[in-house]
């Protein structure tokens, strides 16, 4: 059983994840990916704007029909910080014969080194790191490079940070996210659209 666990914030989830999600999960032919809304990054400097529950109903609505895809929400029940080493020593403990892949994109592993007992995580789960854009995921120095595999994606310059300010203008989310996401924005007022 191959599993890989996608954390992000996802506020919101956007084409970038979905397609980072697909390309690894066929390259590396994963079982499946769960993603993992954070209840906070501790490295973003500002909270999510959307709430938890909000974030995960999103995540929920872009991957529903792909059978290979959940959401896994114990990050956001959890609250405060999310720590990508305590969800992945639960999930480890919860699936022993499994393998754990953590997917990211090029700046979240570049980032790597900041988060919390990084070398724990490296021993819990294979690193999966595609390029952000066509900016490559490059191993931060102090990083084991064994335990990191490379996954090549369409360049997909989407970010959650676009999407809010695009909502904010009133500009379209057309084919940045899926439609039932769109739809779930504009019912709810996020991002004030
Ligand atoms: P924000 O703009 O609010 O910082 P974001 O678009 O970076 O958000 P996150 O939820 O923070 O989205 O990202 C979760 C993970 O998805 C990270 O590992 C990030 O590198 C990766 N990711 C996000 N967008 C893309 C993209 N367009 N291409 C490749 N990876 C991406």
């Amino acid at each position: 059983m191959k599993i890989g666990l996608f954390g992000g914030t996802f506020d919101p989830v956007h084409l970038g994840h979905l397609l980072l999600a697909e390309q690894c999960r066929e390259e590396l032919e994963l079982d499946e990916v769960r993603f993992l809304p954070a209840a906070s990054n501790p490295l973003k400097e500002t909270g999510p704007v959307a709430d938890g529950p909000q974030r995960c109903e999103m995540v929920q609505f872009a991957i529903s029909g792909n059978p290979a895809f959940s959401v896994d929400r114990r990050e956001v029940k959890r609250g405060g910080p999310s720590f990508a080493v305590e969800t992945l020593a639960e999930v480890a403990a919860e699936n022993p014969e499994a393998e754990l892949f953590f997917l990211m994109g090029a700046d979240a592993l570049s980032d790597l080194p900041n988060w919390k007992e990084p070398e724990r995580v490296l021993e819990l789960a294979t690193v999966v790191a595609v390029n952000r854009g066509d900016v490559p995921a490059v191993v931060p120095d102090g990083v084991n490079a064994d335990r990191v595999r490379f996954v090549a994606m369409p360049a997909c310059d989407v970010s959650a940070t676009e999407l809010r300010r695009r909502a904010a203008e009133g500009l379209s989310l057309r084919y940045r996210t899926p439609a039932a996401v769109i739809a779930y924005l504009h019912d709810k007022y996020l991002y004030r659209i």
